[in-house]
């Protein structure tokens, strides 16, 4: 997403900008939901990606109990999107001449007058003025330049999934399926909203709900959670379809004697869940002479804001307006650097103190007094995933 978004403003200030994507072929998201907010929409609209058929709008916000019934509820609109309509609507602000699927970055040299030679591990080689390194939360470009700086495991993880709506049973449909729905076990919490089906189908029936699932692993624990079916051992995480099939057999079995029906209902539709850790850090530098970082490669919140992406498209239009209002591309990035980071450090700081709720390392007063009040019910549909985090910062 930062790096379609990075080259669509680019192009808007008069640049010529290419994306190399790692994957040989067009990447699919495997339904995955994703918050909206005001910024993300601004940064849609401005960067010419538009919001057309953007998602699903909700209107209101639950909390049940383990029988089922609602304990609480906010009116709070928010339109709820998927990650493969966003890299769509995205994707299609850049000519396929200047898209290149199967370059994968291996490194760059870089001067300031020269600017940039960066090579790729299949052999090619481009050049221009400034690399901008949109590459994700393990970004290669990162991790050359600054090796030092490291994501961070929270001590938490996600099982996630998106049942088709049709798969669904009617008590699941009327009683959550409208809804963003929250579910509260001590220590854990289980999220759903409803998203668009396969192919962006945003017509009812056709329709998806995000599932997603907090729970608590020591580092010890995750570790062993990543040795694959194979008996392979990942370093942060598994591929999806490599998951030990006894992990979801046990995630399963113990769903059954937490869960509400409706969330359980969701649980068992879903055919193949998978578990994404939680990491996140916050670069203390994101300008290396000509190689500027946006998106989860600069700085990655744990996703309790649902912030990420909005904060990619802030990180790209705020790149191309330093580049815009500078003649000089250094003292432009120099500027880039001192807008962007500071708030990348922000979201990360709010998005722990979110996390707080699953009681893991609490350090400070702030922590142990941000996981009490969110053990309220109300508090946490107040505060998670909200809209206008950066406007309205409580
Ligand atoms: C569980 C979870 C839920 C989330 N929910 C939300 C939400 O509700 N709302 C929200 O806004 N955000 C959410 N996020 C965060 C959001 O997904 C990220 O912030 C966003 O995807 C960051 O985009 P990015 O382009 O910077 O990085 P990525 O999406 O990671 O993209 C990086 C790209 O770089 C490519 N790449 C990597 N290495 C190389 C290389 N060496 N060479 C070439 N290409 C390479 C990858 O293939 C990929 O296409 C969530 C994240 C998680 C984990």
């Amino acid at each position: 997403m930062s790096g379609l978004f990075a080259a669509a403003f680019l192009r808007q200030i008069g640049w010529i900008a290419d994306v190399f994507e790692r994957s040989p072929v067009e990447l699919v998201g495997r339904g995955a939901g994703i918050t909206t907010h005001p910024e993300l929409l601004e940064a849609l609209e401005k960067s010419g990606a538009g919001t057309r058929e953007l998602g699903i709008e909700v209107t209101k916000r639950i909390t049940i109990d383990r029988a089922g019934r609602v304990i609480g509820e906010r009116p709070l609109p928010q339109i709820l999107t998927s990650w493969d309509r966003l890299q769509r609507l995205l994707r299609s602000t850049i000519e396929p001449a200047h898209y290149h699927l199967g370059y994968t970055f291996a490194d760059v040299e870089q001067n300031a007058s020269a600017g940039v030679r960066v090579r790729f591990a299949e052999g090619h080689v481009a050049e221009g003025d400034l690399l901008v390194g949109g590459d994700g939360i393990r970004s290669g470009v990162r991790a050359q330049l600054a090796p030092e700086v490291q994501p961070i495991y929270a001590g938490y993880y996600i099982w996630r999934g998106a049942p088709d709506e049709m798969d669904l049973a009617p008590d699941t449909l009327r009683s959550i399926f409208p809804y963003f729905t929250f579910f509260l076990p001590p220590r854990q919490q289980v999220i759903g909203y409803p998203i668009s089906g396969f192919d962006n189908d945003l017509r009812p029936g056709r329709r998806r709900y995000n599932f997603i699932w907090y729970r608590v692993a020591d580092p010890q624990t995750l570790r062993k959670m990543c040795i694959d079916e194979e008996g392979h051992q990942h370093e942060f995480s598994v591929p999806p379809p490599l998951i030990r099939s006894d992990l979801i057999a046990q995630m399963r079995a113990e769903a059954e004697h937490i869960m509400p029906a409706a969330f359980l209902d969701c649980l068992r539709n879903i055919k193949r869940p998978f578990f994404t850790p939680i990491y996140d850090f916050s670069s203390p530098r994101i300008v290396f002479r000509r190689t500027a970082l946006v998106g989860d490669a600069a700085s990655s919140a744990r996703p309790h804001m649902g912030f990420g992406v909005a904060k990619a498209g802030g990180d790209a239009q705020a790149l191309a307006q330093a580049l815009a209002g500078h003649d000089d591309i250094d003292v432009a990035l120099t500027r880039y650097n001192a807008v962007r980071q500071p708030i990348g450090e922000r979201i990360v700081r709010h998005g722990r103190l979110l996390g707080t709720h699953l009681g893991v390392d609490l350090k400070t007063d702030e922590d142990q007094k941000m996981c009490k009040l969110l053990q309220d019910h109300r508090a946490m549909m107040d505060w998670i995933a909200v809209p206008n985090f950066l406007g309205s910062q409580r």
